[in-house]
């Protein structure tokens, strides 16, 4: 959807080249997140995308054509802009600044009234905003109110430079949730820069790990950047706990069970003390019909008794197929059993995860 073919960028009166020589494509349908130090080319190779920058060589091409071959007006109105200023108009209501390039475009009356309806309701903000100006509105609301806007022709790029490096922590990951749940829907090409690595992870379907002058250190996505960094840069990028990171991208689903120590209701202590001997652990889980009831330590499982009669812990934290292996990790190190338990989406019992299979996920 996106490819930039040897592209370069000297500003005049400089030396050195904001962006040397860059090569990179991107899919219809992917987040493509660059990330690198500040001063690196980020920002000026997303604005050579959309011509607010043009390169001093090389080839951009959007949707098979050349961007140079295509008025930068014309080019603009399909590739939505969003930018951590915002840069909402400030004496424009919220909804006349969502509808700018609907009627920049013609778009009728109603048609456009209805488009900004349906982009609030889809980015999260109240309708009642809508006759609202744009300082009235908090730093979150008025990002959103940029994405609103950036999507209001529903272009197939969009184009995003630190949106969210304005707003703080909490909300900053509320946006990327939305963002993440916005492009589930929508199958946008979506180039996002950010200097926070931690984003670019949860963001990406591939990251682009850029040096000064826009050299493109590695490119690929962010479990196998994490997994094998090409170089001693990227790895000082990715930062400490490369491992934990990556965790968090792997799902239990892809990730082989143990069955466990497993026992029913009706299962003789003999049995019982037998199961949990072969699997060296001090507590077996009590299934039955597939149903998980909770876990018994080792002292319990004396006398005439059957498990059920005696009493079953309940797993205070269970996982699921979607849980990530960092979830399953935080799960079992609070865990008396010192496992992870997951359920599928039935509550049916799947089977366990302790630190060593977690640990094998990472080599
Ligand atoms: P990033 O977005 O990665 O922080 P930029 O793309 O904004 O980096 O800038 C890359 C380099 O180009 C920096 O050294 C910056 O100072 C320089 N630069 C950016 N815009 C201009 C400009 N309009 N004129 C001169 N130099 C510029
Ligand atoms: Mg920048």
């Amino acid at each position: 959807m996106i490819r930039l073919e040897h592209v370069s960028k000297t500003f005049p009166g400089t030396s050195a080249p904001a962006v040397g020589d860059l090569s990179l494509e991107v899919d219809e349908g992917e987040i493509a997140v660059f990330i690198g130090p500040s001063g690196c080319g980020k920002s000026t190779t997303l604005r050579m995308i959309n011509r607010l920058i043009d390169p001093t060589s090389g080839t951009i091409t959007v949707g098979g054509r050349d961007v140079m071959d295509v008025k930068p007006h014309g080019l603009r109105l399909g590739i939505g802009y969003v930018i951590q200023q915002v840069g909402l108009f400030p004496h424009r209501t919220i909804a006349q600044n969502i509808a700018t390039v609907p009627e920049l475009i013609g778009w009728p009356k109603a048609r456009t009234a209805e488009q900004v309806s349906r982009l609030m309701e889809m980015v999260g903000l109240d309708t009642e905003l809508a006759r609202r100006y744009p300082s009235e509105l908090s730093g979150g609301q008025q990002q959103r109110v940029g994405v609103a806007r950036a999507l209001a022709a529903d272009p197939p790029v969009l184009l995003m430079d630190e949106p969210f490096g304005a707003v703080d922590p909490i909300v900053r990951a509320r946006l990327q949730d939305e963002l993440i749940d916005l492009q589930r829907r929508l199958c946008k090409t979506i180039v996002f820069v950010t200097h926070d690595i931690d984003e670019a992870i949860r963001l990406a379907d591939r990251m682009a790990v850029l040096n000064v002058g826009g050299v493109v250190e590695q490119y690929g996505t962010p479990v196998d950047v994490l997994a094998q960094p090409a170089n001693p840069f990227v790895e000082e990028f990715l930062g400490s706990e490369r491992g934990l990171k990556r965790l968090s991208l792997i799902d239990v689903r892809g990730t082989k069970l143990d069955p466990g120590p497993v026992v029913g209701s009706d299962t003789t202590m003999d049995v019982a003390r037998q199961v949990m001997q072969a699997s060296a652990t001090d507590w077996v889980a009590v299934v039955d019909d597939g149903h998980l009831r909770g876990w018994v330590e080792a002292s319990y499982l004396q006398g005439p008794d059957r498990v059920g009669d005696v009493e079953v812990r309940p797993f205070l934290v269970t996982l699921r197929p979607d849980s990530s292996l960092r979830e399953a990790l935080d799960t079992l190190v609070a865990s008396p059993t010192r496992v992870a338990v997951v359920l599928d989406e039935h509550d049916r019992y799947q089977g366990v995860l302790d630190v060593g299979r977690i640990g094998g996920e990472l080599e």
